[in-house]
């Protein structure tokens, strides 16, 4: 099997405040996975189809949230967030994934619907949404981590 690796090593962590403890992330994971699910649902098939391409998960703390990142090039990885899946080429833009899913939470199961509409009446950097988690990008202290380093 071919695994793909970044040009960049990509660091086990992103200086910043600490993620909580592992414990609570864990009995957290259901509850974003219920209250995100389409979003996660469709975040897991295109993993499971780069997951056939040769790239490998990796499991990131952020926060009281645990994620599943895709480190993978191309089309659908340049910078995407799923519910609990992001896919991101460098980790350069793992934050701004990261924090994604904490401006999509208030929109729960119609968070696909209300952003692509954004998307398509404003454009992806005009979008409400977009917007919103630039500005959390910017004030947000939290840091992330690898939970058990990177597959690759
Ligand atoms: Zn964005």
């Amino acid at each position: 099997m071919v695994t793909h690796r970044s040009a960049k090593a990509w660091p086990p962590r992103l200086e910043g405040r600490a993620p909580l403890p592992l414990p609570i992330a864990v009995l957290l994971l259901p509850v974003i996975v219920a209250w995100t699910l389409p979003q996660t649902l469709a975040g897991v098939a295109i993993a499971l189809l780069r997951l056939g391409e040769g790239y490998r998960p990796s499991l990131c703390r952020f926060g009281p949230f645990l994620f599943v990142v895709i480190r993978a090039r191309g089309p659908l990885s340049a910078g995407i967030s799923l519910g609990v899946v992001v896919f991101a080429q460098t980790h350069e833009i793992l934050k701004h994934e990261l924090c994604h899913l904490i401006t999509g939470l208030w929109l729960s199961w119609s968070y696909l619907a209300v952003y692509g509409l954004e998307y398509l009446l404003a454009g992806h950097d005009r979008s409400p949404h977009e917007r919103v988690t630039c500005w959390l990008e910017r004030r947000l202290s939290w840091g992330w981590s690898v939970v058990g380093g990177w597959s690759s």
